[in-house]
């Protein structure tokens, strides 16, 4: 079987790019093992247009944002799901000097930061420092993304459901094979596994630990993030997402009773409605110490490629990106100097 890219991962980033690539008239195979503990899989979907105790406007969200609603608006209408929705974040402010931040904040920001109208939400919540609204955000529904996309590749005959191994594929100067499969060029969007990958893993990777619980929550509103230390967020079957951890330090990968007795505790005092908990996932986000993704050619293999790195923002940064790693495939335009991968040539060379 030949193909032009042979596309290792169906997560966020390699969904977006192989779509980018059919799109640009390119043919592709994608090789997933479609582990349930992936990031794309656990992640809430939230694309929050400001961040930090600041509140200042995220890394290129000018540029990011449109072009993210733009992508899941084509693939809504191609596909006939819905993917992307606004859902603004209520964020509770957890002591006074954080209220006074988002209040000062609110006169420089006037794009995306206003007061809420308390009033609404003194039945369902807890809170004594009032409450902030960011305007837009939205949600992503990942979950159906990755599953549509799936079956269009499956039905394509373009997906290969198993675990790619290093040691069966052959790289060349203008190929690579593996299994049977000849391709142009191998692209890596394996996400925080990334970090082990022989050709890769001298990069600047710090993998990040996250866990949220999953909870049934009756009686509160699914049209709203929920933000108070932890978010509250709308999920699947009328489910609520609740996370999540950063943890740098992590020793294993299972979920830790430390993090759902400090998440229930504090679930008691916020929340005025009763919850029960349903499910507790993990995942590692795939984060470099720039946090800026890693986009491009290998600088010394031309025939390998990564599409990694996208952090906390895969669901804001992977469409962007992904268009713009295809048209550099495929018409050889310029990658953003910050994400190429080619400004770590001199780690990568040795
Ligand atoms: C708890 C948590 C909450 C998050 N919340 C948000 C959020 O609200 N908004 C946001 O934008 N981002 C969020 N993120 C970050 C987001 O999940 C990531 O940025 C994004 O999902 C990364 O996608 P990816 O496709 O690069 O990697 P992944 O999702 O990890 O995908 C990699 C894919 O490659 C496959 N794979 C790996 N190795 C192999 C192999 N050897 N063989 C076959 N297949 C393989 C995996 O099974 C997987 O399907 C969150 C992450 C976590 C953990």
């Amino acid at each position: 079987m030949r193909a032009d890219y042979l596309i290792i991962g169906q997560g966020i980033s390699g969904t977006l790019l192989s779509r980018s690539l059919i799109q640009s008239g390119k043919t592709v195979v994608v090789v997933d093992d479609g582990n349930i503990a992936a990031a794309s899989k656990v992640a809430s979907g939230i694309i929050n247009p400001v961040t930090g105790k600041r509140l200042v406007k995220t890394w290129m969200i000018d540029e990011l944002l449109p072009f993210a609603k733009n992508t899941y608006n084509e693939i809504e209408r191609e596909f006939s799901i819905p993917v992307i929705s606004q859902c603004n974040i209520l964020d509770f402010h957890l002591t006074r000097d954080a209220a006074q931040v988002f209040n000062e904040r609110t006169g420089d920001e006037k794009e995306y930061l206003r007061q809420a109208d308390e009033s609404n939400w003194a039945e369902h919540f807890r809170f004594n420092y009032g409450i902030g609204e960011i305007d837009p955000c939205f949600l992503v529904d990942i979950k159906a993304l990755l599953d549509t996309w799936r079956a269009y590749l499956v039905a394509n005959n373009a997906l290969l459901e198993a675990k790619f191994s290093h040691n069966d594929c052959l790289i060349n100067e203008g190929s690579a094979s593996y299994k049977g499969i000849l391709a142009e060029k191998i692209i890596y969007c394996d996400g925080a596994v990334g970090a082990d990958n022989p050709y890769f893993n001298m990069l600047p990777w710090s993998k990040d630990k996250g866990e949220a619980l999953i909870a049934s929550i009756p009686g509160l509103p699914a049209n709203k993030i929920y933000k108070q230390g932890i978010n509250i967020v709308p999920w699947h079957d009328g489910l609520f997402w609740i996370g999540a951890t950063h943890d740098w330090k992590f020793i294993d990968m299972l979920p830790s009773a430390s993090f759902r007795k400090q998440t229930e505790e504090h679930l008691n005092y916020w929340l005025k409605l009763p919850f029960t908990i349903v499910d507790h996932l993990v995942a590692a986000r795939p984060v470099n110490v720039e946090r800026k993704p890693f986009v491009g050619l290998h600088p010394l293999m031309p025939s390998i490629g990564i599409f990694n790195g996208m952090g906390t923002k895969g669901c804001s940064v992977a469409p962007y990106f992904a268009h713009q790693f295809a048209q550099h495939l495929v018409h050889g335009t310029p990658l953003l100097p910050d994400v190429d991968v080619k400004r770590f040539k001199n780690i990568l060379s040795r």
